[in-house]
């Protein structure tokens, strides 16, 4: 394993191992909870080509971070998919020395058995493909877009075909929206090989109406699934893990929670985020990013872009989940498909 050149460690002693990158702002779903249709409409103003950055930029900022002590990176949006030639990128990114891990989060409707392979092929290791119900009704009230619950299944067969594995779905849950989804959810991935994961419904931007009653507690979830099939703790396979594992006890496989709201985990969190017009966020709930985009554009150095980096890095105390309450939940906060999750 190479060592990074300037290991960081932020203001509570955090190492920076995690870069997530949100390749564009669009998205094909106006998922209720993420992109509402009443806000992201035909009008909305998404950002002009010449505002994301570019292939070369990326590459160039995740060089920069592997200095930093990055060793996995998460391509994400608004709809990865939908950035023209992402393969490209992927195996650009595949050809920086230091990066161990690639992975995608998708919401799989573009994810064709070709667009698999060809991702494969370009080095990316995994894939996180997210759907939040079984039943299509629920499924499509949720994207709001009609896209039915058979086409991401399809997108999940491909992806593990092309050796994307093991495939990690994302299942969201909201109260009164889909929690009845969740023993579904259960049932099908059980002994397919695929890691379920649930996670509890984050007041994410200011766009989604984010109430604390809509909030279905990991605990609440686990419950239900442990009454139908028991389960045991897995312990976490590497430091600063963000899912809880568990394992059936009947073998049938592992699922997991994140329990951002009821059980935060700022204190592994080792995630820099970078939003597609080059914002630098050092949490997922942060306000306000570091424009890093003008930085590149004012043709800084590698040495200053470095300096600047850990310097963002080396001043970081965000510790948002932790101190959540009614005064910062009412603050401003950046937009779910800008930052990608
Ligand atoms: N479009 C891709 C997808 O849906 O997988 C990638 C971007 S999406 C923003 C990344 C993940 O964030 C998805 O699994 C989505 O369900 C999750 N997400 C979005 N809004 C959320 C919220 N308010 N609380 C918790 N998770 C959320
Ligand atoms: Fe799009 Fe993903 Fe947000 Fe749904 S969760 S609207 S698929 S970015
Ligand atoms: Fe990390 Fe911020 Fe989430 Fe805490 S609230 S885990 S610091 S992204």
């Amino acid at each position: 394993m190479m060592a990074p050149r300037r290991a960081v460690r932020d203001g509570l002693g955090r190492p920076v191992s995690d870069l997530r990158i949100s390749v564009t702002d669009r998205c094909n779903f106006r998922c209720t909870y993420c992109m509402p249709k009443e806000v992201f409409g035909a009008d909305y103003p998404f950002l002009p080509h010449s505002a994301l950055l570019s292939f070369e930029e990326i590459v160039r900022l995740v060089r920069l971070f592997v200095q930093l002590g990055v060793r996995k990176v998460r391509l994400t949006g608004g709809e990865p998919l939908l950035r023209r030639d992402l393969e490209t990128l992927v195996a650009m990114i595949a050809e920086v020395e230091g990066i161990e891990d690639m992975a995608l989060t998708t919401n799989g409707s573009m994810l064709t058995p070709e667009r698999a392979r060809a991702l494969k092929a370009a080095g990316l290791r995994r894939v996180t493909i997210s759907l939040d119900a079984m039943d299509d009704a629920v499924f499509q009230a949720l994207n709001d877009v009609r896209f039915p619950v058979s086409r991401v299944l399809a997108a999940m067969d491909a992806a593990a075909a092309a050796g994307l594995q093991p495939v990690k779905i994302n299942a969201v849950v909201k109260r009164g929206v889909n929690d009845q989804q969740i023993v579904p959810l259960a049932e099908y991935f059980r002994n397919t090989g695929h890691v379920l994961r649930f996670i509890e419904y984050m007041d994410v931007g200011n766009t989604n109406g984010w109430r604390m009653e809509d909030v279905v507690p990991a605990e609440d979830m686990l419950r239900a699934i442990h009454e139908r099939w028991p389960l045991e703790p897995v312990p976490p396979a590497h430091p600063g893990e963000v899912a809880t594992r568990y394992r059936y006890l009947d073998g049938a496989g592992e699922i997991g929670v994140i329990a951002s709201v009821t059980r935060p985990f700022c204190g592994g969190c080792t995630r820099a985020r970078l939003s597609s017009d080059g914002q630098l966020f050092t949490c997922l709930f942060g306000s306000r990013g570091h424009d890093v985009r003008a930085w590149l554009r004012q043709n800084w150095s590698d040495e200053a872009l470095l300096d600047a980096l850990a310097g963002v890095w080396g001043r970081r105390v965000d510790r948002y989940s932790e101190v959540r309450s009614a005064h910062t939940t009412h603050s401003p906060r950046v937009e779910m498909s800008k930052i990608g999750g």
